[in-house]
């Protein structure tokens, strides 16, 4: 079997059923990449433009190759079909100039291939005006044009503008997969940062992983030693070291919150699972251990999901530009009291 997007771990059903769609000459037109953070959406997109415009002929051959002329170009970034607009660094969104100058591109006749490829990464994060100017664009593109849109949710994308794409989904990796990123990108301390990667090879190499991870297992910690409960100022500062309210950007307060959040809520969900005994032995969404999961687990499942609740709301407040400061102590003062031993009421 020819071996497909040869650069990029998992994602097989999807790989296959894009192939699927390029040998009948259906990749074309308008693509959106949804998936969580870090999970390959944009070397999806890369590989995808390659694939689309790719010389190599040899059925066996990988494809992409690579390393053809159009393949070499896309990579290097010196390739007339292929256009990628990210958000630059340092900013949130990306300017509606650069969407409107690649739009402008949009009806230029390919330059070596029959297909110019567009990425336009974070498309939830468009202004307004941008995902409308996009809109149009997406009404009637020229026969010769691959749009790849990327975001992580589709509710974050304008209900019209999803209305025109093929929506594309990638899910999480499994530990085994992200793994094998990692020892790809020799990085350190490789079975941690896979056990506690939430499925994605990105999240796991970013600097942020291995203090999230830390930060998440301490807190679990006192949580189950019921620390979080008696001792509440210990775990909000084992939280607040982490996350340092109060110093440099908001904006990464912010996404170390909802990374501990959401790798307490994957903690949970385990716990749930070995709770009722369900699920696959082996399967874990995160990197807690199995002590841990046995004492949250021995809680009842009313707690548990209380706790959820509790990390739900806390993702959802994050949306809404908190101050991160009142919104960690809340988080850790709240998990302590949902896991705690009920009030024995006292005796007079
Ligand atoms: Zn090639």
């Amino acid at each position: 079997m020819r071996p497909l997007f040869p650069t990029l771990v998992g994602h097989d059903q999807v790989k296959q059923d894009l192939f699927n769609c390029l040998q009948r000459g259906r990749l074309r037109g308008s693509f959106l990449l949804v998936g969580p953070e870090g999970v390959g959406k944009a070397l999806f997109a890369e590989q995808l433009a390659m694939a689309a415009t790719c010389k190599e002929e040899d059925p066996n051959a990988p494809l992409p190759c690579g390393q053809c002329g159009p393949c070499g170009r896309i990579s290097r970034r010196s390739s007339g079909d292929f256009h990628a607009l990210a958000v630059p660094e340092g900013k949130t969104k990306i300017p509606i100039a650069a969407v409107r100058a690649m739009l402008d591109e949009l009806a230029l006749a390919p330059v070596e291939s029959k297909v110019r490829s567009f990425v336009i990464e974070g498309v939830g994060d468009l202004m307004e005006e941008s995902q409308n100017a996009l809109l149009k664009a997406l009404e009637e593109p020229p026969e010769t044009a691959l749009l790849l849109l990327i975001a992580e949710r589709t509710c974050e994308v304008l209900p019209t503008i999803l209305s025109r794409c093929r929506i594309v989904r990638l899910g999480e990796l499994t530990e085994e997969e992200v793994a094998r990123v990692l020892r790809d990108k020799q990085a350190d301390q490789l079975e941690f940062r896979a056990a506690w990667s939430a499925g994605s090879p990105g999240q796991a190499l970013s600097d942020e992983a291995l203090g999230a991870a830390e930060a998440c297992q301490v807190l679990l910690g006192e949580l189950v030693s019921e620390v979080a409960y008696r001792d509440p100022l210990a775990s909000v500062e084992t939280l607040g070291e982490f996350v340092q309210p109060g110093k440099g950007e908001a904006r990464l307060q912010r996404s170390r919150v909802t990374r501990v959040a959401r790798l307490l809520q994957r903690s949970l969900r385990d716990a749930l699972v070995v709770r009722e005994g369900e699920g696959q032995p082996g399967i874990r969404l995160s990197g807690a251990s199995s002590e841990v999961l046995a004492s949250l687990a021995g809680l009842p499942r009313g707690r548990i999901e209380a706790a959820l609740d509790v990390l739900n709301r806390v993702d959802q407040e994050l949306d809404r530009n908190p101050n991160v400061k009142l919104l960690t102590d809340g988080l850790v003062l709240e998990l302590g009291s949902a896991l705690a031993p009920p009030r024995i009421p006292s005796r007079r």
